[in-house]
């Protein structure tokens, strides 16, 4: 139990990579925020079940990452309910498919909303107490898509070259203060978000679902299998490690082989 008395703030994790993110950092011993959409049982069902699997605290803000005063509102929530907040992980993510000219605006403003800005004004809260207190960890969900791009995926790979961008630029205002950034970069991992995007792509193609799943897998991703939610929790807990006192503004790709070619 190496993060015993953190407290800890995990955005997007009612589902997904966020929630195996929760469960990890709570399974180390850290109070855990949980945010995200869902129907109120479900989410209070996540959330009982998450604290009776791990025995910590886990909480639950319903902030909408499009709101900046919500984000806010939600730091300090956490704040009240933990004592501080030491670890944030911003993983809040939505995804669209078109070509830029056919790219819906209100689209393109919600994922820079949700997967980019909301990132930043999270950090803005939580930063001040961090520095002052010595040690503090961010940790950014950004994708492969931070590092190279995909056609039709404009506001998503804008969004996450950002999150990167963002990552580097706190790891120096933060270098030497005990408080570290760093970027998850994963690959296909079969979350919500891409189970939707394979469904739409079989329909398409008028395939199957696993014949497709494996389809788009082998495009991208030379391993031939996606990366696992457990995998992505167990890297976060390696960054808030001692391990990983010295590693700050990296980006670790957890991509099957996407970004080695
Ligand atoms: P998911 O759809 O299961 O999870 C997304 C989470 O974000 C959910 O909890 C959802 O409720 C929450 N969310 C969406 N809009 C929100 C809003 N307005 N306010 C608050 N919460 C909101 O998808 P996932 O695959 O687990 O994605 C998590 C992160 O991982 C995203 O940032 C995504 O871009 C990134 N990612 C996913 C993959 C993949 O292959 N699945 C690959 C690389 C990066």
């Amino acid at each position: 139990m190496t993060l015993n008395g953190r407290g800890a703030i995990v955005t997007g994790s009612t589902s997904g990579i966020g929630l195996a993110i929760a469960r990890a950092l709570a399974g180390e011993g850290a109070k855990v925020m949980l945010n995200g959409l869902g129907a109120a049982d479900d989410i209070e069902r996540t959330r009982a079940d998450l604290a009776a699997d791990t025995g910590a605290t886990i909480a639950y803000h319903d902030a909408d990452m499009r709101d900046p005063a919500a984000i806010a509102a939600m730091v300090e929530a956490a704040k009240a309910a933990f004592g501080s907040v030491d670890i944030l992980v911003n993983n809040a993510g939505i995804q669209h498919v078109a070509k830029v000219e056919d790219f819906p605006a209100d689209r393109w403003d919600a994922v820079i909303a949700i997967n980019l800005s909301s990132a930043f004004h999270a950090a803005a809260a939580v930063l001040p107490a961090m520095k002052a207190a010595g040690w503090g960890r961010i940790i950014n969900i950004a994708s492969a898509h931070g590092l190279v791009a995909s056609a039709e995926k404009s506001a998503y790979v804008a969004a996450k070259h950002g999150l990167v961008g963002l990552t580097k630029v706190i790891a120096l205002e933060t270098a030497g203060s005990g408080v570290t950034c760093n970027a998850i970069c994963p690959g296909w991992v079969l979350t919500a978000l891409v189970e939707k995007q394979i469904t739409q792509r079989a329909a398409a193609a008028g395939r199957p679902f696993e014949q497709e799943a494996e389809t788009l897998l082998l495009e991208k991703q030379p391993s031939g299998a996606f990366t696992t939610v457990e995998q992505l929790g167990a890297t976060a807990v390696f960054l808030t490690s001692a391990a990983a006192d010295n590693m700050t503004g990296a980006s670790l790709s957890v991509d099957g082989g996407w970004t080695a070619r």
